[in-house]
C-alpha cells in the first residue's frame, strides 16, 4: 500500500437544522485515505457514517448541510467545486455504492439498457456496440456472466444484484469508491462472496476504497485500516492487525469484547446502555455515561483525537502517547 493520499479529508462538520435546533451528525472529522488502501468505517446507527459518505459525494440533502471543513481530492476541495464540476467529479474519481443500492434497480428495465445509460450519461460518442462490449467488460470484472446484461433486476439473486450495483459504480473507474454497507440485507455465505468481488475490483483497479459497515467479521477480512466512530465523531483509527490486538479506545475494546472468540472461551461483554442522541449530547466526552473508565475529567472535557503512534490515533483523555 503506497502512502500517496487519495482523499484527504479535514475538519469536516456537517449538521442537520431541524425545528430550530442543529443536529452534528459529523463533527470535526478528519482522515486520510491512501492510494491502493481499504479504509472500513465502523460504528452504531446514527453515528454518522453514512452522513460522511453522503456529504463527501455531496449527495446528502436537507435538511443535512456541510458546515465546514474541506475533502481533498487530486489537489481540489470537493466541498468548494460547483455544481457541474462535482458532477463530472463524482463517478470518475469519486463513486459510491449507497446502503440498499441494490434496490434501486429498475426493476422493469433490462440491466444492460441500465448500464448503457448510466455509461452515455457521463461519457457521449460510444456505438451501439462499443457500450455492448464495455458492459460485457463490466459484468465480467465483477464474475457475472455476459448473459447477464439481458435479465431484468428480478431474475438475478441478492449478490447478483449487488455485483452489478458493483459494476456500475466502477463504470468510469474511479481513484476513489464508497461502499455503504455493501453487503447488508444478503446471508453470510453471499457477503464473503459480494465483499471479495468489491476487494478485487479496488485491487484491479487500484483504487482506494472506504468501506462502511458494522460486520466486524467483513471488516476483520478486507479493511487495511479501520476508523470507530461514535456520535459523529471519529473516536480510534489503527491499523486493522493493530486495532483488534490492541484497541485503544475504550469503545473500541467493548466493541471487540462483545465479538465471540473461536480461540478463546470468555462471555461476550455487549456494550451497556446505547448511543445518545445527537439532540442531546452529554458534556464533555460522549461516550462517558457508558464508559467503565470513565473519570471526571471526561464530563467536561471533549478529547481530541490525536497521535498516540506513528500510525495510530485516538480520542480518550486516558490513552497514553505510545511514542513518548
Ligand atoms: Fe472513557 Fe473518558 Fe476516554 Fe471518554 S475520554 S472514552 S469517557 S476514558
Amino acid at each position: 500500500m503506497s502512502q500517496d493520499i487519495a482523499l484527504q479529508v479535514n475538519n469536516l462538520r456537517v449538521s442537520y437544522k431541524t425545528g430550530g435546533q442543529e443536529v452534528k451528525a459529523v463533527d470535526d472529522v478528519s482522515f486520510k485515505l491512501y492510494a491502493g488502501e481499504r479504509l472500513g468505517i465502523v460504528g452504531e446507527s446514527g453515528s454518522g457514517k453514512t452522513t460522511l459518505a453522503l456529504a463527501l459525494m455531496r449527495l446528502h440533502k436537507p435538511p443535512a448541510s456541510i458546515e465546514g471543513g474541506e475533502a481533498l481530492l487530486d489537489g481540489r476541495d470537493l466541498l468548494a467545486l460547483d455544481r457541474e464540476e462535482m458532477r463530472s467529479t463524482r463517478w470518475s474519481k469519486l463513486s459510491l455504492i449507497p446502503q440498499g443500492s441494490m434496490n434501486s434497480l429498475n426493476p422493469v428495465i433490462k440491466i444492460k439498457h441500465q448500464m448503457a445509460d448510466a455509461i452515455e450519461a457521463h461519457e457521449r460518442g460510444w456505438t451501439k456496440s462499443e457500450i455492448s462490449k464495455r458492459i460485457w467488460h463490466l459484468l465480467g470484472r465483477v464474475g457475472l456472466p455476459e448473459s447477464v446484461a439481458e435479465m431484468y433486476p428480478h431474475e438475478l439473486s441478492g449478490g447478483m444484484k449487488q455485483r452489478v450495483c458493483i459494476a456500475l459504480a466502477i463504470i468510469l473507474e474511479p481513484s476513489v469508491i464508497i461502499a455503504d454497507e455493501p453487503t447488508s440485507a444478503l446471508d453470510v455465505v453471499v457477503q464473503r462472496v459480494v465483499m471479495q468481488t468489491l476487494n478485487d475490483v479496488q485491487a484491479q483497479l487500484n483504487a482506494a476504497m472506504i468501506i462502511i459497515g458494522h460486520d466486524m467479521g467483513l471488516m476483520a477480512q478486507s479493511a487495511d485500516r479501520l476508523a470507530v466512530m461514535y456520535a459523529g465523531k471519529m473516536v480510534e483509527v489503527s491499523p486493522i492487525g493493530s486495532f483488534f490486538k490492541d484497541p485503544q479506545h475504550p469503545y473500541s475494546k467493548l466493541l471487540i469484547s462483545s465479538l465471540p472468540s473461536p480461540e478463546e472461551k470468555r462471555e461476550l461483554a455487549g456494550i451497556p446502555g446505547s448511543q445518545p442522541s445527537l439532540l442531546e449530547l452529554p458534556s464533555g466526552c460522549a461516550f462517558h455515561p457508558r464508559c467503565p473508565v470513565a473519570v471526571d475529567h471526561c464530563k467536561q472535557v471533549i478529547p481530541e483525537l490525536r497521535d498516540i503512534s506513528g500510525d495510530r490515533r485516538a480520542a480518550c483523555h486516558l490513552v497514553e502517547d505510545q511514542a513518548s
